[in-house]
């Protein structure tokens, strides 16, 4: 599950993170308000307004109506309410977002930290994930961050640095050092790095996410180093122990159609082909992907419909499907192991029956337990439903389908 800006900010602040402070305001006039109460706790003249969508490249993306980046310097009280004003209620475009871009519905108002002193401010890029191959966290950083770190990847990837961290120990002193070294640190920063580190690591762990992306990274001019940014993914598995993070998701940034699948228990993800499909069981989802690619066709979408494939869900999930206006052919595959397939079968013939109209051609392959009594039934129903034993016919009827 994403989060917005703040409410990562929020979490890591809990575990002990020093964070840039700010606060949220949804009108210009509560900006205003905000930054006064921000004035009086840090003492900041200046103040940054960051719009709060779940996407990232703010900094350089562009609100469609009024031509205002997604992030942007208020110098002085007297500048915040205009600024939110640019950003609030238009839509702002990034890299990372369509190209319609995402309806800003708030804003961050949070303490400049860029202000000249003893050193220059450096931006640095942190980030925590899963290591796959490694089986274990890793700790993804650079002495280059801030607003070009696809960049560096790209052209100077020796400036991208990794730690792996062992579960048992965490990160440890040594590690904390060779991060800060890496990052060209030295005195107050330096130890501040290896502070800041190890706390953002047991914040990861601690609040169950699958990923923070933290750039910038800032170490300020007085050599504080604090969280400027921050991209918080929270592992939805974990959800159930941490309520008040539950409560943090913002519905409204999500795929309308992912939402409604979610709450009907299936699991769906939208993509951009032509063959919608239905399967139980997400290994199987991806192979019938591969299978749709292999004849010809494009999969849109990812559907996993679980083990219970009971009539119900059936239905809901073909509504689902059938939303998508791309769609050119319906591909049921179902493993009949725990649920019966004659059960599903009679499942997709009500759903056909109940929805209607559909002009959509579907093949349906089932295989297992009564596979054999499940195509008969199909067969007999009289609907314009071709069914399939293998997985072969049923790729075959998918291209015949497609190039009918
Ligand atoms: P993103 O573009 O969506 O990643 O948003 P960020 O939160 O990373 O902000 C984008 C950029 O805004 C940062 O890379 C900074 O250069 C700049 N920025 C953020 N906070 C401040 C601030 O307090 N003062 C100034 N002058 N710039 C800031
Ligand atoms: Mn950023």
């Amino acid at each position: 599950m994403n989060i917005h800006e703040y409410q990562g900010k929020s979490i890591l602040s809990q575990f002990g993170v020093t964070v840039q402070r700010g606060y949220v305001a949804s009108t210009p006039e509560e900006a205003t308000a905000v930054a006064e109460k921000l004035q009086a706790e840090t003492g900041t003249g200046w103040f940054v307004v960051k719009a709060q969508i779940h996407a990232g490249g703010r900094g350089k993306g562009e609100v469609t109506e009024t031509g205002s980046r997604g992030v942007v310097l208020a110098k002085g009280l007297g500048e915040v309410a205009e600024k939110a004003k640019g950003i609030l209620g238009g839509h702002l475009v990034t890299l990372q977002t369509k190209a319609e871009g995402k309806l800003v519905q708030s804003v961050l108002i949070a303490e400049d930290v860029y202000s000249p002193g003893a050193s220059e401010p450096r931006e640095f890029y942190m980030s925590i994930l899963l290591d796959r191959a490694a089986g274990r966290n890793v700790i993804v950083y650079s002495p280059d961050g801030g607003m070009n770190i696809e960049e560096v990847a790209e052209k100077t990837p020796e400036r991208i640095f990794k730690e792996l961290i062992d579960p048992m120990t965490g990160v440890t002193d040594f590690q904390g050092r060779n991060i800060a070294f890496n990052l060209g640190l030295s005195g107050g920063a330096f130890k501040e790095m290896i502070s800041f580190t190890k706390k953002l690591y047991n914040a990861y762990v601690g609040c169950d996410a699958s990923m923070f992306e933290i750039n910038p990274v800032l170490k300020t001019s007085d050599d504080r180093i604090l969280a400027v940014d921050a991209k918080v993914t929270l592992d939805g598995n974990g959800l159930f122990r941490h309520p008040d993070y539950a409560a943090m998701r913002d519905t409204t940034e999500e795929d309308p159609i992912e939402v409604e699948a979610g709450e009907a228990g299936l699991n769906y993800v939208n993509l951009d082909g032509n063959v919608g499909c239905m399967v139980n069981g997400a290994g199987l989802a991806m192979a019938t992907m591969d299978i749709i690619k292999l004849s010809g066709g494009e999969p849109a979408n990812f559907l996993d419909v679980g083990g219970t494939a009971d009539a119900k869900r059936v239905e809901t999930a073909f509504r689902m499907i059938l939303r998508d206006t791309t769609v050119k052919a319906i591909l049921v595959n179902i493993f009949g192991g725990i649920v019966r397939c004659d059960r599903v079968a009679q499942g997709v013939v009500d759903a056909y029956k109940n929805i209607g109209d559909i002009q959509v051609p579907i093949i349906v392959r089932l295989q297992g337990t009564n596979a054999v009594e499940a195509k008969k039934l199909i067969d007999e129903s009289g609907l314009a439903v071709h069914s399939a034993i293998t997985l072969q016919e049923a790729a075959d009827q998918v291209k015949a389908v497609l190039n009918a």
